[in-house]
């Protein structure tokens, strides 16, 4: 099937000229009559496959010149960089089309995008809260959308925005497409389906969880953080092979430790983006990366998720995700649009069964690598490696063994007598009365006199 097949019209053949696309990839080819339909479509399809023009082929060919400046259709995605390359991609799309695009996104200064959003538009690309904030504000008007898009959908609700999704569906006309694009199927994904779409048609190019076939995937077994350091640092000095390499980590923490790490023998190779660096940072971050000054990002899944950068020689999972979804997402970022990509996994003996779990969703084995001999095994360990060593003895908590049974026998009557203690000195005392001081001994003298 080539392009030709769907219909297109000559400025979008031109744009995909431009681009050097003559085929439709999988996900192209199978939205494109459900999403020209007009029904509600639901896709599961990877990033990496194709799916932002999944959706804009059709509604950029439907898309009349218009006027008037409120927007006809709205795109959500989960995070900022999405915003801005899915403008990207429409605009490289719709190069030779007259329409007017706008990203907005928060932790940037609203006036600006109100006064952007004043000057009137076709297609809106937004992140949830930011919407809403500019839908309250009353300056962006939402009763001309026509379609909406969702695209990465499970993101979204991994992220909570469920609610605040519900939120926009309510300022929306009713009589609209609603499209929505998600890499995995959850059960949160088709609790939402069911309750605010209405009947939608599916689309699927892979079996929600299965990895693209084009990867090659390989694991080490790595006892500790700085052993991972260690071999990720061997790894990395081929630089042939190794030539635009994404390194994920879970937590941000971890990133900015490993990014540190990584300073030292590759600093002006590599950079970092997670979402407590500034936006400006992690635009700066990805552009370097993209256009590849840098050769190695440091990034946590929600930051990298979505991200299309062409030609990622390699994946590296410096942890093994707990969620398997995760895994199949980060491995997603390379051996895109059909090119070969590798992924390598370290795992400890404590991510072994977050391994399993992978190994079960993908229903294959990741082939296991030797350990390199060269590669020295780290005994540092972080602060939260160290295993808190219990105390044997605990010496307030008495063994079974010694805690006192019932006696066994009756006491003897004389020991049954309550001990008041010094029971001799009590009889004295109540005989001579006690002397009130040492020294008043006259007293009791006294006292016996008068008896
Ligand atoms: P996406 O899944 O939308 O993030 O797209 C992944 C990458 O594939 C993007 O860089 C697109 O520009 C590219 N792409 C989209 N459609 C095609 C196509 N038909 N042929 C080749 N590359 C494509």
């Amino acid at each position: 099937m080539t392009f030709q097949d769907l219909n297109l019209n000559t400025p979008l053949y031109n744009a995909l000229d431009d681009l050097g696309f003559t085929t439709p990839t999988p996900i192209q080819e199978q939205a494109f009559n459900v999403v020209s339909s007009g029904k509600d479509v639901v896709g599961i399809a990877q990033t990496g496959t194709g799916k932002t023009f999944a959706y804009m082929l059709p509604i950029l060919k439907q898309l009349k010149f218009s006027k008037q400046d409120n927007p006809r259709i709205l795109i959500l995605v989960p995070t900022r960089e999405l915003v801005v390359q899915v403008v990207d991609e429409i605009e490289k799309l719709a190069k030779y089309i007259n329409t007017r695009v706008l990203g907005v996104y928060g932790g940037t200064n609203i006036n600006t995008q109100k006064q952007q959003v004043a000057q009137g538009l076709d297609i809106l690309v937004a992140t949830p809260g930011r919407l809403y904030d500019l839908a309250v504000s009353r300056v962006l008007q939402l009763r001309s959308i026509q379609k909406l898009v969702i695209d990465e959908v499970d993101v979204m609700l991994d992220l909570g925005f469920r609610h605040q999704l519900i939120n926009i569906f309510d300022i929306l006309p009713e009589r609209r497409q609603n499209i929505m694009f998600s890499a995995t199927m959850t059960q949160d994904v088709d609790e939402l389906i069911n309750d605010f779409f209405i009947l939608p048609e599916r689309v699927s190019i892979a079996v929600s969880g299965t990895p693209l076939e084009n990867i090659q995937q390989e694991r080490y077994s790595v006892p500790n953080f700085y052993t991972k350091v260690n071999l990720l640092n061997a790894l990395l000095q081929d630089k042939e092979r190794f030539n635009k390499v994404i390194i994920f980590v879970a937590l941000k923490k971890m990133a900015d430790r490993l990014f540190e790490a990584l300073d030292q023998t590759f600093s002006e190779e590599s950079c970092v983006i997670h979402s407590n660096k500034t936006q400006n940072y992690r635009l700066r971050s990805i552009e370097q990366f993209r256009n590849g000054d840098n050769r190695i990002l440091v990034a946590t899944d929600v930051m990298a998720r979505g991200l299309d950068i062409d030609n990622v020689s390699h994946v590296i999972n410096f942890d093994t995700p707990e969620f398997p979804e995760n895994y199949i997402h980060r491995i997603g970022r390379t051996g895109r649009a059909e090119r070969q990509g590798h992924a390598i996994l370290f795992s400890t003996e404590k991510e072994l069964d977050a391994l399993k779990r992978i190994e079960q969703l993908m229903q294959m084995d990741i082939p296991l690598n030797d350990f390199p001999e060269e590669v020295e095994v780290s005994n540092d360990l972080l602060e939260e490696e160290r295993i808190k060593v219990k105390e044997r003895n605990n010496p307030l908590k008495l063994k079974a063994e010694d805690i006192p049974g019932p006696a066994f026998h009756e006491k003897k009557a004389k020991n049954k007598k309550e001990n008041l203690g010094g029971s001799y000195r009590r009889e004295i005392a109540k005989k001579y009365k006690k002397p009130k001081t040492r020294g008043d001994k006259n007293a009791n003298k006294k006292n016996k006199r008068r008896k």
